[in-house]
């Protein structure tokens, strides 16, 4: 289940043409980054094979993406430098060195909520998950230790690790970035407008099939129906929650992100959904701000606007930024502006 729908998309599947001048193609993706992919190009009505030709490339982009950078291919970059022991220099591709100054300059921006370094506390709270047996204070201390920047160095070239056991995770970013990359591909392809989503994280630009604005819905994280429809156009919608991916341990559940202040699971934030002008911003604060919580919000720097929901269904708060409001079409129920 994703986070964020495009609203109407079954009638443009249906009828493929919906405003007279334009159509929208759609191409669904089987499994990118685990999960399910859509992309859509907007074209004048008869250029139907530009958008087909685009829409191959950004999916060519996305699978090309994904064995370089996911940490669970065993021989993708990141593995391998996960895998390297202490003071070699493990060769990255361009691609790789630019996201993993991205997230060093994110971790900065977000005062170390987001730290892709914690991929030794990510494992250790997967490892206890599957085991049902929550990790004991020495591991947590131990995963602690092999979880900090200072132990990953960048290069022009690739990075040193200078303990073996540092880890770097990439998932709270990779997909952002993937993203934007398949989008640079239909924005210079000559296309009226286009739209890449990766399990509800998506870019949108240009003319949606029908209208001004692109519709998405927002879900409700705890209950069946839809929270709030943003209106967005050339800009990145990406969210954060623990409805989908979470831990369980004794039939409770822990947060698949991890705070790395305590190095145990973010006390649960429902959901985040944050808006930006790349994709790539837009996951990096979704997942600091199941950290930092509705608090987090007066972190946001310029462009990035979000929305915070705390509590149960029956006892629900929602929290968002100035611009964040601005973009909602419908206003749920009970949403307090943090400036
Ligand atoms: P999703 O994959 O559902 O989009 P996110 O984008 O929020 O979720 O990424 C969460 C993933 O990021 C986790 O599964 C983990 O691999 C990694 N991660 C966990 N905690 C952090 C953190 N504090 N900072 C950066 N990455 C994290
Ligand atoms: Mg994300």
């Amino acid at each position: 289940m994703a986070l964020i729908v495009l609203v109407g998309i079954g009638i443009w599947k249906t009828s493929g043409r919906v405003d007279a001048d334009r159509v929208a193609v759609v191409r669904q993706c089987d499994r990118v980054m685990g999960t399910d992919c859509r992309l859509i190009a907007v074209v004048p009505y008869g250029r139907e094979a530009t958008a087909e030709d685009a829409l191959e490339r950004a999916e060519a982009m996305l699978r090309a993406l994904e064995s370089r950078l996911s940490t669970w291919i065993a021989d993708s970059e990141v593995s391998n430098l996960n895998a390297a022991p202490a003071g070699k220099l493990v060769p990255l591709s361009e691609g790789s060195i630019e996201i993993l100054r991205a997230a060093q300059r994110a971790w900065q921006q977000t005062g170390g909520a987001f730290d892709i370094t914690c991929g030794p506390l990510v494992q250790l709270w997967r490892r206890a998950g599957r085991r049902g047996v929550l990790p004991g204070q020495s591991e947590i201390h131990e995963a602690r230790k092999a979880s900090h920047w200072k132990l990953i160095e960048l290069t022009d070239t690739g990075a040193v690790k200078h303990s073996a056991a540092a880890r770097v995770d990439i998932d709270g970013i990779a997909k952002g970035y993937a993203i934007d990359r398949a989008a640079d591909i239909l924005r210079k392809a000559g296309l009226r407008g286009g739209l890449v989503e990766i399990g509800g994280d998506l870019v949108c630009f240009g003319q949606p099939p029908e209208g001004k604005t692109w519709p998405l819905g927002v879900k409700d994280p705890r209950g069946q129906g839809k929270l709030a429809t943003l209106r967005l156009r050339d800009e990145a919608v990406c969210t954060s929650g623990d409805y989908e991916r979470f831990i369980e341990i004794a039939g409770k559940r822990y947060h698949h992100i991890i705070d790395p202040r305590t190095g145990r699971p973010a006390d649960a934030v429902p959901s985040v959904t944050v808006v930006a002008a790349d994709a790539m911003t837009a996951d990096v604060w979704a997942t600091a701000l199941s950290v930092l919580g509705p608090e987090g919000l007066r972190r946001l720097p310029e462009g990035v606007e979000a929305m915070v929901v705390v509590g149960t269904a029956d006892d629900r708060r929602i929290f968002c930024s100035r611009g964040f409001l601005q973009r909602l079409e419908e206003r749920p129920d009970r949403i307090e502006v943090v400036e």
